[in-house]
């Protein structure tokens, strides 16, 4: 009987570092959190469908973005197209908008610095407020489902 505890303990354990990997942060623009080595890079789409990026430090301290190298790839069904940003005050803003559409992934490649790692993220594109407690956009919303 106390095996089979101990199995269920550990089951249980797994179970709630599993879902603590992938859980969904969001950001103060109610973007999507993208974990950098010592920093925090917020996806956010505008209205007008650029992307813009928000960096903060590891305690969520919002600064300006400095080394960051960021640049993205919309899959969309009719191809693949590029996107590339600029910083614009703080922020490192897209220069072109979205395709049109959703529902597609955009792949956001990013850096911390030139010379660091690039981290992959895939992000499902989905425009519409979510309708749970977040209220996020729905690519960035954090609701437990
Ligand atoms: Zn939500």
């Amino acid at each position: 009987m106390k095996t089979l505890l101990n199995v269920l303990i550990l089951a249980a354990l797994a179970t709630t570092a599993a879902f603590a990997d992938t859980k969904v942060k969001s950001g103060p623009r109610k973007g999507l959190i993208l974990e950098l080595p010592g920093k925090n890079a917020e996806f956010f789409v505008e209205k007008d469908r650029t992307i813009s990026i928000a960096v903060y430090d590891e305690a969520m301290k919002a600064q300006p973005a400095s080394t960051e190298v960021i640049t993205a790839t919309a899959e969309t069904p009719g191809g693949k197209t590029k996107i590339a940003f600029e910083k614009k005050g703080d922020l490192l803003v897209s220069t072109t908008p979205l395709p049109e559409g959703e529902g597609y992934q955009v792949v956001v490649q990013a850096k911390p610095t030139p010379d660091a790692k690039t981290k992959n993220f895939r992000i499902k594109l989905e425009l519409h407020t979510c309708g749970g407690p977040c209220g996020n956009p729905e690519y960035a919303c954090t609701c437990d489902e």
